[in-house]
């Protein structure tokens, strides 16, 4: 007799498992588009509507994949890929100007389970950076490429690639003005840059145009099968010179992937980013002091605060367990896991998980 129960007990069960959300492994992702001073009366009702109808576009397209099966990279690219082709986020089409009045990209993206991780910096024409870091990571024995080196990787693998110009647009063109009027303004005349990086409206404000949103993209994704991905994508800073890079190309500042742990991406002033060294820093509090993700990403963006800097991370772990928590007055960002309802917020008063 109860050879003839068991099996059917078995089948049972794993139809039971199949079918009931409460035992499916949960899969979904979190996104943003950038932290900063985003308020409600600074912003039209119509371009707000757009703001939400795009991170709606992106949250959909890369869950898309996710729920056919498909891998949290492949989700992070499809997401992030939306938002670089949107002259909305500081990414792709729509990145910021460099005092020079070019646009310069950096991207990175890591996996969970290998730890494997592509990063670039400072590209001038390659149409969608994300696409190229996963090829770095790839198809390369390297973990970051720059500049003209990059680019010709970019060329080597079939990259889509455009004049600069297909990045401009005429409100980054205004922001960059801006920002140099008050640059020139904050140093009697001179374009030098300004030491002192901290202190509120001594230069570094100035320099680095913090009153406007940066607007950088990144999306964290877990797949059915339990694996998480990383990704970020940016122009930098407005009015960026020298070659600066921010924290985003850094893995561990601005991209950080582990299953161990979580995923991580970040959006806000890179310099702080770096120094505290911020992806990597949430997952470590995981692993060594066993937070979870909230107290983890809190914790964090303290010690960048307490820095002087500001701005916001995504974090997602194993479990579909996320946060979206921002020092800024408002990020844009979006979730969607499975069998729970999907958020798309702006502002500093809307949900954060
Ligand atoms: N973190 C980026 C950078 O410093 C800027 C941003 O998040 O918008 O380059």
């Amino acid at each position: 007799m109860l050879r003839f129960l068991l099996p059917l007990l078995a089948t049972a069960t794993l139809a039971f498992a199949q079918t009931s959300p409460s035992m499916q492994r949960p899969y979904g992702l979190v996104i943003h588009g950038g932290a900063g001073v985003i308020q409600r009366n600074q912003m039209s009702p119509e371009l707000e509507k757009e703001y939400r109808a795009k991170l709606a576009e992106a949250l959909h397209a890369g869950y898309a994949v996710l729920d056919r099966g498909g891998s949290a990279l492949d989700a992070v690219i499809a997401t992030v890929t939306v938002l670089e082709d949107s002259p909305l986020f500081n990414a792709g089409k729509g990145a910021v100007f460099t005092a020079d009045g070019l646009c310069e990209l950096d991207a990175s993206i890591m996996r969970g389970d290998t730890l494997q991780a592509g990063a670039v910096a400072g590209l001038r024409h390659v149409k969608n950076p994300i696409k190229l870091v996963r090829d770095v990571m790839e198809n390369s024995p390297h973990v970051m490429m720059i500049g003209e080196g990059a680019e010709e990787f970019a060329r080597s693998r079939g990259h889509e690639r455009v004049p600069n110009e297909y990045f401009h647009t005429g409100f980054r063109r205004k922001q960059l003005e801006r920002a140099k009027e008050k640059e020139s303004r904050a140093n009697n005349g001179t374009a030098s840059v300004p030491l002192d990086l901290t202190s509120p409206g001594v230069g570094g404000e100035d320099w680095f145009s913090r009153e406007q949103k940066y607007g950088t993209v990144g999306c964290v994704a877990l797949d059915r099968q339990g694996n998480l991905a990383a990704g970020t994508s940016t122009g930098g800073m407005t009015n960026k010179k020298f070659g600066r890079v921010g924290d985003v190309p850094v893995i561990g500042a601005g991209t950080y992937a582990n299953n161990a742990t979580c995923a991580v991406s970040s959006t806000g002033w890179g310099e702080f980013f770096i120094r505290s060294v911020v992806a990597h820093d949430i997952s470590a509090q995981m692993e060594y002091r066993g937070m979870d993700v909230a107290d983890s990403a809190a914790s964090t963006l303290a010690k960048v605060a307490k820095l002087g800097g500001d701005g916001g991370v995504i974090v997602l772990d194993r479990h579909g367990r996320y946060a979206m928590d921002f020092n800024s007055e408002g990020m844009y960002r979006a979730a969607k896991i499975s069998g729970r309802p999907e958020i798309v917020a702006i502002y500093g008063d809307e949900p954060r998980r």
